[in-house]
């Protein structure tokens, strides 16, 4: 949360929404905006609906993007979508190596490295989610697992990684109502910051992520190194959305 990096507040819709039920949600954020001063707000909606996301959100200060890219250009590689298809609808973001790419899709290191590489290329802001599973948290390897996974991303040099936000989403805090406490989190994104500095990447935004809500946002946004959100379940609520950017 420090002042030279402006806070991001992010939705991850998931596999969530319909034209019908976007409409209201976008509108609903749309009409809550501009009483947020102090963040930027942005939505990560499913692919068929990031033509609905640019034509209702163009010119309202809420920016898009997809929730996954390919990390090939084009060919053949049925049911995939590349960075260029998504420059076509204006994302300015996408989302990689999210736990449950990592989980069910069995994305490895490597490959998240490579999709944020390949967004980096076509000019589209990759969002890094890093984060240990319970297990892993529970036997003490949290930071060796983050290290791990942000191996392959620094080693893409500062100049490609200073383009670039990470999200700190600790597995066993998604979708389970269960947040790492402020101290906790504040702790991974103080290593995670360490590893930037160390790189010559200091201002690369860190978000944390894991069942974040307006009750749990201000205290998480009050610490050193947490510079924003990435929000899913409550990010399907126009109101509570807001009230996280706002808190
Ligand atoms: P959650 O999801 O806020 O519903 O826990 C966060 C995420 O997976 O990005």
């Amino acid at each position: 949360s420090a002042t030279t990096r402006k806070r991001l507040v992010m939705g991850n819709w998931k596999m969530h929404g319909s034209l019908a039920a976007n409409a209201k949600l976008l509108d609903g954020i749309c009409a809550g905006v501009a009483a947020v001063h102090n963040s930027d707000i942005a939505v990560c909606v499913p692919f068929p609906y990031l033509a609905q996301a640019r034509d209702n959100l163009r010119g309202t200060g809420v920016s898009w993007g997809a929730q996954d890219v390919s990390v090939h250009e084009q060919g053949a590689y049925t049911g995939e979508v590349s960075a260029a298809m998504l420059n076509d609808f204006a994302c300015q973001w996408v989302l990689v190596g999210h736990s449950e790419r990592r989980s069910l899709h069995a994305e490895t290191d490597e490959q998240v490295a490579g999709k944020a590489l390949a967004a980096l290329k076509a000019d589209i802001t990759p969002v890094v989610c890093v984060g240990e599973t319970l297990e892993e948290q529970q036997s003490g390897r949290t930071t060796e697992v983050i290290a791990r996974q942000l191996a392959p991303v620094l080693a893409l040099g500062a100049d490609r990684v200073a383009g670039l936000v990470l999200a700190y989403e600790p597995v066993w805090a998604i979708g389970t109502g269960l947040t790492a406490t402020p101290e906790q989190a504040q702790a991974v994104h103080a290593f995670i910051r360490g590893r930037l500095a160390e790189l010559g990447a200091p201002q690369v935004r860190v978000l944390y992520g894991g069942s974040v809500k307006a009750s749990n946002a201000g205290s998480l946004f009050a610490m050193e190194d947490i510079d924003g959100a990435l929000v899913g379940g409550a990010s399907l609520v126009a109101e509570e959305f807001l009230r996280i950017a706002a808190a």
